[in-house]
């Protein structure tokens, strides 16, 4: 048994322990409580929070190297094209490097789960080795009705039909079945921009015109909006939703209804300039929201995929948000959502021992707005109790 000693120790699902520990044995969490009821020898971190590690519930990984290569020149649809096009240009070792790279960011920046939405089969073994808890979702396109091959399927952690304006009804339905039989994450893009919402309720814009071109079956268009396309081909159940910017009340019930959890991405929202979240309909539909980072190359710069900066982004926008439910939007709603509750996202008795610790400045009462506040390197990050990350 190892214990650890904080000053403040946050378990998300439980007040903050002030002068706290946590016990770890095994790689799991034995015990969490107030430094009292433990005794000694202690690993004392000092003036530090203690907590989980954060989720990052949508990234993309092997993006990162892209990280201010891709300006918004004008619309998201011209955006994905330039994406696309440049994705063509890279070797398969481009994108491991740069899948390893966003890991490593990640990591030093107290993330240690990463839900990835990987873009070719070929970083799958590698990210099924980090250290990390790296749940991989392979991203599935099949613009025009193209075949999709299942054999990858099998080694990931969900799977991922980009969005219903490039992965057809039938890939949804087949990906959406094999997912629910395993208990796999499924997990998908939706309702993230105007020209989604153009294309499939008014049969127009640029998405629709380039798509057209492109030989897509346009006969979904005009029927609705574009969540209500994924609820009638009944693939919405248990769905973790990734973006949700453009959604009418029906979405909203839809949403609720298939018990499916949305994921908002603070910078990449402000960086494509969307719609506003609708973070108080979503919440009063009773649609959980949880936090994660988008790609890398969803930025103006070099990317951080930090999550405490998603946070600050959040808490900017969202004013009467604490710091404190923004950490469990980072923690704990992402942990249910990902099947993970109960291994990871919380500290208590039974959990992994995925946790962090962050130094906190000088006078700080309110450790939740410390950590959101903190930047670099955590002091220290570990994953199923193994330390990962080390600055002390
Ligand atoms: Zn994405």
């Amino acid at each position: 048994m190892h214990l650890y000693r904080a000053k403040f120790v946050l378990p998300i699902a439980a007040p903050s322990i002030e002068d706290g520990v946590v016990a770890v044995e095994r790689g799991r969490i034995a015990a969490v409580g107030p430094r009292a009821d433990f005794s000694g020898p202690f690993t004392d971190l000092g003036e530090c929070a203690l907590l989980p590690g954060f989720i990052n519930a949508h990234c993309h990984l092997d993006y990162t190297d892209m990280a201010g290569e891709v300006p918004m020149r004008g619309s998201f649809t011209d955006w994905l094209g330039d994406i696309t096009a440049r994705k063509r240009g890279w070797s398969a070792a481009q994108f491991a490097v740069s899948a390893c790279n966003g890991l490593i960011a990640a990591s030093r920046s107290g993330t240690t789960t990463v839900c990835d939405i990987a873009s070719t089969p070929v970083n799958l073994g590698l990210m099924a080795g980090s250290p990390m808890r790296v749940l991989s979702c392979l991203e599935l396109i099949d613009v025009a009705g193209q075949p999709v091959e299942e054999s990858p399927w099998g080694c990931c952690a969900g799977l991922s039909p980009h969005a219903p304006f490039t992965a057809s009804a039938a890939l949804y339905q087949q990906a959406h079945a094999y997912c629910r039989k395993r208990s796999r994450i499924f997990t998908t893009h939706l309702a993230e921009s105007l020209d989604e919402q153009a294309m499939f309720e008014e049969s127009r814009g640029w998405l629709y015109e380039r798509l057209a071109a492109l030989g897509r079956p346009m006969n979904d268009c005009g029927h609705g909006s574009s969540a209500a396309l994924l609820d009638r081909l009944g693939v919405l159940h248990g769905a973790l939703v990734a973006h949700a910017n453009c959604l009418n009340d029906d979405d909203m019930a839809m949403l609720a209804r298939a018990k499916a959890t949305v994921v908002h991405c603070p910078s990449s929202h402000r960086f494509f300039g969307h719609p506003a979240f609708p973070l108080e309909r979503l919440r009063a539909a009773g649609v959980p929201v949880c936090l994660g980072t988008d790609s890398a190359a969803s930025g103006p710069r070099a990317v951080e995929l930090d999550m405490r900066a998603e946070m600050r982004q959040f808490l900017a926008v969202f004013r009467a948000m604490r710091p404190s439910e923004a950490l469990a939007m980072a923690t704990a709603v992402a942990a249910k959502a990902l099947k993970q509750a109960g291994v990871t996202g919380t500290l208590a008795a039974g959990a992994r021992a995925d946790m962090i610790a962050v130094r906190l400045g000088g006078e700080e009462r309110d450790a939740a707005l410390g950590v959101v506040e903190s930047r670099g390197a955590v002091l220290l990050s570990m994953v199923n109790g193994k330390v990962v990350h080390d600055e002390r």
